[in-house]
């Protein structure tokens, strides 16, 4: 099948592959090119129309592409995966289900492909997937039908499509640094692509935001001339939670930090101010166990077959073998609290842990910063200002300078 390759950097610039490739390794069958970036297509509008007997699901389109649909289980989703496209759907379009389909999402899952993530009810059958051609003044069109089943056909329907072990996003080879020994920081910016994290009172996006943060801080930390940095993604990309920690572990990361922002909802009263969480295997208390809960949804949010998720990292218990580990980390958290306090709010209680999944790795210390609350005006308004992004990311650098500082005293820990 001959195609024009189409060359993508990924998130260290290290990975090299096209859609095709990706789709291939999904075990999906891929008939035709990705369309040039120059002419991407558009999906323009969509329709739902059915019952929780079978479902249609329509996305008008501006032409014709290749697509692979495949169901997943716990919680019930159906995937379309595409070639890139311009999502230009009305506002809330998934917000509101009908029939089988409770709700969708949709957005870029890497470079090149872009993807629709459906709720559904219940076990479903993918009755029929596909897209026409522009007809009769009709746009292109993308459709999706969809029947209820029982949960033993449904898991029987996966077995048979038999995909290989899920993997968005290849970063090899990246452990190559020859003979720099100066620390390697991993920066984490949440969410990404068509996962949007929480929004903010005028729609603003979390992942976004903590982009824009995390770069800002690389800048930082790079210009010190005293660490090495990496990030998880520094585009508008989604990566998997466990890819996250894969990527610190594969570097030998001294350090990961992972980027958040937060909100509550009105009826859970007021909040604001900035938190740092480490892992554990108890919440400190109810909220930060609903945070790690909701940050930790990210892989279902953008249909990531949690069940292939490799043991290694999804199911890592924190043992005794990670308390050095574990005491680095909050070692970091309190430095981190101590410094960002002067320059911006800070939560009440700004020291907390939960088991959140991005945290995983037994030998990378990590903390999860949570800059404050999109749902509070007083800290949207720092989050989305680049004056105050700035001044936080300089006390983030200084508190990395502080922890490595202290690290070098304890002559007994070496560099890693
Ligand atoms: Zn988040």
């Amino acid at each position: 099948m001959p195609f024009r390759p189409l060359v993508l950097i990924s998130v260290l610039g290290i990975a090299v592959l096209a859609p095709q490739a990706f789709a291939a390794e999904q075990g999906i069958a891929v008939r035709a090119l990705a369309a040039p970036v120059d002419s991407m297509p558009e999906a323009t509008d969509f329709r739902l129309g059915g019952d929780a007997k079978q479902t249609r699901f329509v996305v008008d389109l501006t032409r014709k592409v290749d697509l692979a649909a495949f169901t997943l289980a716990d919680p019930y989703r159906v995937v379309i995966d595409l070639p890139q496209i311009a999502f230009k759907l009305p506002p809330h379009a998934g917000e509101q289900g009908r029939g089988l389909v409770k709700a969708f999402r949709y957005g870029l899952i890497m470079q090149g492909g872009s993807r629709i993530v459906l709720d559904v009810t219940g076990p479903v059958r993918v009755e029929k997937a596909f897209t026409l051609a522009a007809v009769d003044g009709q746009p292109a069109r993308l459709v999706l039908d969809l029947v209820a089943t029982d949960r033993t056909s449904f898991l029987h329907d996966i077995e048979l499509a038999a995909r290989p072990a899920h993997a968005v996003h290849r970063n090899e080879a990246a452990t190559q640094h020859g003979d720099d020994s100066r620390p390697l920081i991993v920066i984490d910016p949440g969410h990404g692509g068509i996962d949007t994290g929480t929004k903010g009172l005028d729609g603003q996006e979390e992942k976004d935001v903590v982009l824009a943060f995390g770069l800002k801080l690389r800048g930082l930390l790079e210009r010190s001339g005293k660490y090495r940095v990496a990030m998880t993604r520094e585009d508008d990309t989604f990566i998997p939670l466990t890819e996250r920690v894969r990527i610190a572990r594969q570097l030998k990361a001294a350090l990961f930090i992972s980027i958040h922002a937060d909100s509550v909802p009105r009826s859970e009263g007021f909040a604001e101010g900035a938190s740092v969480y480490t892992l554990s295997d108890h919440a400190s208390d109810a909220e930060a166990g609903r945070l790690a809960e909701t940050e930790n949804k990210s892989d279902i949010i953008a249909g990531v077959d949690l069940s292939t998720e490799p043991d290694d990292v999804a199911n890592i218990l924190i043992d005794l073998a990670q308390r050095e580990t574990k005491t680095f980390s909050v070692q970091f958290a309190q430095t981190l609290v101590g410094d960002i306090k002067p320059v911006a709010p800070m939560h009440q209680h700004p020291v907390k842990s939960a088991g959140f999944i991005v945290l995983k790795a037994p030998d990378v210390p990590s903390v999860l910063v949570e800059l404050g609350y999109m749902s509070t005006r007083r800290d949207l308004k720092n989050l989305i200002s680049p004056d105050w992004q700035a001044h936080t990311a300089a006390a983030m650098a200084h508190a990395v300078d502080d922890f490595f500082a202290k690290r070098m005293v304890g002559a007994s820990v070496g560099a890693r």
